[in-house]
């Protein structure tokens, strides 16, 4: 059966969110979002095992240690990782899915996971993002000033990814991952026969 993935990765605080939202509510795209682990508190809004499985470092360290991760990343001094069950509970039922990374995991997922289907979100323009990020963090001038960095860097390796999505709407953007998702499947569907 063919691994009908999707990675969705993109510069920080770029917008992902609307676009993953987006996405998930698609019904011909009838994807799963998996679930990543992370060392990160919860935030009030957030609920355990629908936005993270919220872990401590001990945690974290076995199922490393176990191999129970695709990939994983440190990020803003905290870890996040795809689990190996997550993906495979899916896949093994035939469903579509959805992984969430961050630039850093998408390298890996794609060495395990070949078909998977790769994208990265940028904004138009890396003053707008900056203004983005401004605007979420601006209560907290660290956390703003790594957050801009790391899009820097992120900008950089941008060019590497197959389909670069500018996120000049968010309801554009998705538009433009479903039809090269579904092109990209079809493909896939062929070459199984
Ligand atoms: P946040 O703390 O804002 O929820 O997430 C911070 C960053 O970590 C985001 O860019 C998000 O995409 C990324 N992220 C979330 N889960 C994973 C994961 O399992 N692996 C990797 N590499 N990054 C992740």
């Amino acid at each position: 059966m063919a691994k009908k993935v999707i990675v969705l990765s993109g510069a920080s605080s770029v917008g992902k969110g609307k676009i993953k939202q987006l996405l998930l509510q698609d019904k011909e795209l009838d994807l799963r979002s998996v679930i990543s682990m992370t060392t990160r508190p919860k935030k009030e809004n957030e609920v355990d095992g629908n936005d993270y499985y919220f872990v401590d470092y001990t945690y974290f360290a076995k199922a490393v240690k176990d191999k129970a991760l695709y990939e994983y990343t440190e990020f803003n001094g905290y870890y996040y990782g795809t689990l190996k069950s997550e993906i495979d509970f899916w896949l093994k039922q035939g469903k579509n899915i959805l992984v969430e990374v961050e630039a850093q995991g998408v390298g890996p997922l794609k060495l395990n996971i070949p078909e998977a289907v790769c994208f990265f979100v940028v904004p138009t323009s890396m003053e707008e993002l900056e203004k983005l990020i401004h605007e979420k963090y601006n209560d907290d001038a660290a956390s703003e000033r790594m957050r801009i960095n790391k899009a820097k860097m992120e900008m950089e390796i941008a060019p590497l990814f197959n389909n670069q999505i500018t996120n000049d709407s968010p309801e554009r953007a998705y538009e433009e991952i479903k039809e090269i998702t579904l092109r990209e499947w079809a493909k896939l569907e062929e070459d199984e026969k």
